[in-house]
């Protein structure tokens, strides 16, 4: 999966946490304008007692429109989003005398907004915090009544709003890590892939030794005919696990592509890398038996070549192109061998 993809998905994935939160956000303020409606609707001006009816059809219309069109609004006016219900619930409460809930709203609305970039161990912390914060308002300000009105109607929507962008955001990190996971490796080996290979030749620091071992298996275009694609896959991880097995901590262990593998160790001279070539050689040669089927018996054989930075390639984009060349001298010189670039 191209990283392109990965970092073009997340704003979208964010934007439809947000416009699910907005949708919560408007609807919970015109539940809160339906209770002023209600409940304090005698303290309005005489001739305005259809104003708090009005404010929660409006509300609840906006929140709505915004979740379904959210194309509608300009990315620039999002922002402005959370404020318009706060600022409308502020303006009925002060023309009904009924504060709570409007400061409640206001109260809770920095820690919905820090729940964005939070942890969902976090998120779950504040929602936690805004059902005490707003139970123990509600039992000093208001009456009984009150607490379970704000309970419903402010409580249960700001914690869901929190949960809705942390839920969104952890989701969205976890495909990202599952996305970065499968491009850097290959699935039937485990190993490293090309991509990561290619990746890692381009950050190479230029003053340090470096040298690569590629590896080919052979006549595996015979083992796969003979035996069976499956078992040509298992001869890949018995390979596979041969480098592993012989690589130090440092080393980076790929897969190319089809039956060409890699090893690339940093720091290492053209001698050791020669040496390690031959360990492999050995260890795949003299190891588990690849494949046992059909009352016969094959034994894996690899050939190798090792180009080293300096001397044999001038660039480091020229490391596998003199390694390949030195694979391709040891299946001509009869396979199961090691050969080092010229
Ligand atoms: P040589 O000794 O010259 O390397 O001969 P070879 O038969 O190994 O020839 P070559 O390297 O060209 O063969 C590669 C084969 O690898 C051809 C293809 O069918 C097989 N192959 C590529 N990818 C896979 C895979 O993922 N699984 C399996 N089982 N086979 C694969
Ligand atoms: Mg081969």
């Amino acid at each position: 999966m191209r990283r392109e993809w990965i970092e073009a998905a997340r704003p979208r994935v964010l934007a439809d946490a947000a416009r699910s939160a907005a949708l919560l956000l408007f609807v919970g303020a015109a539940v809160i304008a339906l209770e002023v409606s209600v409940v304090s609707t005698p303290n309005f001006p005489h001739g305005y007692r259809w104003v708090p009816w009005l404010v929660s059809v409006v509300l609840a219309a906006t929140g709505v429109l915004l979740w379904r069109m959210p194309d509608r609004l300009p990315t620039l006016a999002w922002p402005l989003v959370p404020a318009v219900p706060v600022v409308v619930i502020l303006l009925l409460a002060l023309g009904s005398n009924d504060a709570t809930a409007s400061s409640q709203l206001a109260f809770s609305l920095p820690a919905l907004f820090a729940a964005y970039h939070l942890t969902p161990v976090v998120a779950r912390l504040i929602a936690a915090e805004i059902v005490v914060a707003e139970t123990i308002l509600c039992v000093l300000i208001d009456s009984p009544k009150a607490v379970i009105e704000d309970s419903v109607g402010v409580s249960l929507i700001l914690v869901g709003i929190v949960l809705t962008l942390a839920t969104a955001r952890n989701r969205f990190d976890e495909v990202v890590r599952l996305l970065r996971y499968e491009a850097g490796h290959d699935a039937v080996t485990g190993l490293l892939s090309r991509r990561t290979f290619d990746l890692d030749i381009e950050q190479l620091d230029h003053d340090q030794p470096v040298s690569l071992i590629l590896v080919d298996i052979d006549d595996f275009k015979t083992v796969n005919d003979t035996f069976g694609h499956d078992v040509g896959d298992q001869t890949l991880r018995i390979v596979a696990e041969a480098l592993s097995a012989n690589s130090r901590q440092d080393d980076r262990a790929y897969r190319l592509g089809g039956d060409e593998l890699a090893v690339l160790l940093t720091g290492t001279a053209p001698e050791t890398a020669l040496r390690r070539a031959e360990v492999i050689r050995r260890a795949v040669e003299t190891g588990p038996m690849a494949f046992v089927a059909r009352s016969e018996r094959g034994r894996v054989t690899v050939s190798l070549g090792v180009a080293s930075l300096p001397p044999h390639a001038p660039r480091k984009s020229e490391l596998l192109r003199a390694a390949d060349a030195a694979m391709y001298r040891a299946k001509g010189a009869g396979r199961n061998r090691v050969v080092a670039a010229a």
